[in-house]
């Protein structure tokens, strides 16, 4: 156990913060957007800059500490107990460049953040669906977002990541200086090391085409045929998900989705209005519609597409690849969470995926899944008095739609479910993920990571 006296030296040594169990804060910072997510490190280091990072990883790796890494807790699966916690939350730094169309952004920085300093600038990043995810932890594991189909994965548009690796060394890793290492960090998540800056190219769309459409629940049927039929037809232009939401009556919902069952249509288009506007119109006439906010939209706004929530809650969650998704396998999702189904599921999720997502990057990297036509994705609460229902109804979604699974998942969406998670990857990628592990981490010090690494140990 560690005490005060052993680390009064480190917290001299640093501009941030070390903290143990009983200082006031301690608790805050293990807290992250997942509250189902309860972890107890030994102690925390609340990093302020890169040279801090590096000293807790000297200081973590002389005692036989492992490490665990956050910035917003959107992705804790694997509760850090025990070692050190290194907290990134204060490493807010952003800067772009728009002569090179880049952002370089350090490791605690939200995707907001890049998307209101981009903005001014005509351009944006390639963000996921909630902009208060962190941009390193989401683009380390691919970075699936609403201009996918457009522009790729976040990960195929990364240019330089600076980490400390578990050596205690800060890199400067680019597709020259360790091609290796590089490919893994974009699409690996699997723990190299402890990422200081990210430095990635941004896409000219000051403005969309997009928003929501959203219809009542008894339409499920009708909607969910209409959009399977509709998206498949679609240019590279147009990205889509449809979701089946169970909102509560909580403040906050707007007052036509509280406590029912409802259709919800995500759609970005990248380009001409016009044509996005056209390409839309066959969805506003499938049902009548409760709210319709697609309209030209700054990009600014672009957390309005998904709405997704921005408040901490305990949630269990699971998802699945498919290879393909025809009427039967919309009937089946209809099954499990349409119309009449009583389930605790909040949001049952199709996305759209070929288009750009298909293509592999310039420079090759671990990114998987690729082959994938669309995602199913499933979340629910998880108060104690859910703690069986929420994953086996979460789990029945997926399960449904197993006959035209993919065989695999999108490792930023395996979600709380870690049965199959070495599925992210094909053998050939993860086999290669494994060695390069083994390599830079031999003694296991980043264990808290997705089981590519915890697998062979
Ligand atoms: C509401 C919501 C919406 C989402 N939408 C999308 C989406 O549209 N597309 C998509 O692809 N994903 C999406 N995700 C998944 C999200 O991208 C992952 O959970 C991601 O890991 C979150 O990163 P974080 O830093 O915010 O979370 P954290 O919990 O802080 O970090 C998660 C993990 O990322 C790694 N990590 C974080 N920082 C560092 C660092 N500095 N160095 C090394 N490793 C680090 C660690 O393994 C850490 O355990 C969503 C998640 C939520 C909860």
């Amino acid at each position: 156990m560690l005490d005060v006296m052993m680390t009064e030296s480190l917290q001299q040594s640093i501009a941030g913060q070390v903290l143990l169990p009983a200082d006031p804060g301690f608790e805050a910072m293990t807290s992250g957007f997942n509250l189902a997510v309860a972890q107890c490190p030994d102690v925390i280091v609340a990093a302020a800059c890169a040279d801090d990072v590096v000293r807790a990883v000297g200081f973590a790796v002389a005692r036989g500490l492992p490490i665990a890494v956050q910035a917003t807790g959107h992705g804790a699966v694997v509760p850090a107990d025990g070692g050190m916690l290194i907290n990134t939350s204060a490493m807010s730094a952003t800067r772009i460049d728009p002569e090179r169309r880049t952002a370089t952004v350090a490791a605690g920085v939200q995707w907001q953040q890049v998307i209101d300093a981009a903005g001014p600038h005509g351009l944006a990043p390639l963000n996921g669906s909630s902009t208060t995810v962190g941009v390193v932890g989401y683009t380390l594991g691919g970075g699936m977002g609403p201009m996918a189909r457009t522009y790729g994965f976040a990960a195929d548009h990364v240019r330089r990541v600076q980490l400390v690796t578990a050596d205690g060394v800060l890199r400067e890793v680019t597709a020259d200086s360790d091609p290796d290492l590089f490919w893994a960090l974009r699409g690996g998540k699997c723990q190299l090391g402890v990422v200081t800056e990210l430095e990635f190219g941004l896409m000219p769309v000051p403005t969309y085409y997009g928003g929501g459409l959203f219809m009542d629940g008894k339409h499920a049927a009708a909607v969910l045929h209409a959009w399977r039929d509709w998206v498949v037809e679609l240019p590279e232009q147009a990205n889509s998900s449809v979701a089946l939401l169970r909102l509560p009556d909580k403040p906050g919902v707007p007052e036509p989705l509280r406590s029912r069952l409802t259709v919800h249509v995500r759609y970005l288009y990248v380009g001409d209005a016009e044509a996005g506007e056209s390409a839309f119109a066959p969805m506003r006439a499938v049902a009548p519609v409760l709210i319709d906010t697609v309209a030209v939209t700054p990009y600014q706004a672009v957390a309005s597409v998904h709405c997704d929530p921005a408040d901490p809650l305990p949630a269990w969650d699971t998802s699945s690849l498919l290879s393909d998704l025809p009427a039967a396998a919309v009937d089946a999702l209809l099954t499990v969470a349409g119309p009449g189904v009583d389930t605790p599921v909040i949001v049952a999720e199709l996305r759209h995926l070929a288009g750009a997502v298909s293509c592999k990057p310039l420079v090759d990297n671990a990114v998987g899944g690729r082959d994938a036509r669309f995602n199913v994705y499933a979340v629910g609460p998880l108060p104690p008095q859910l703690a069986e229902a929420t994953p086996a109804s979460c789990r029945a979604v997926t399960h449904a739609l197993e006959p035209w699974s993919a065989g695999g998942t999108l490792i930023n969406f395996h979600g709380s479910d870690q049965q199959g998670v070495r599925n992210a990857w094909d053998d050939g990628t993860r086999a290669r993920l494994d060695a390069i592990h083994l390599r830079h981490d031999p003694h296991g010090t980043f264990r808290f990571s997705y089981p590519v690494a915890r697998s062979r140990r």
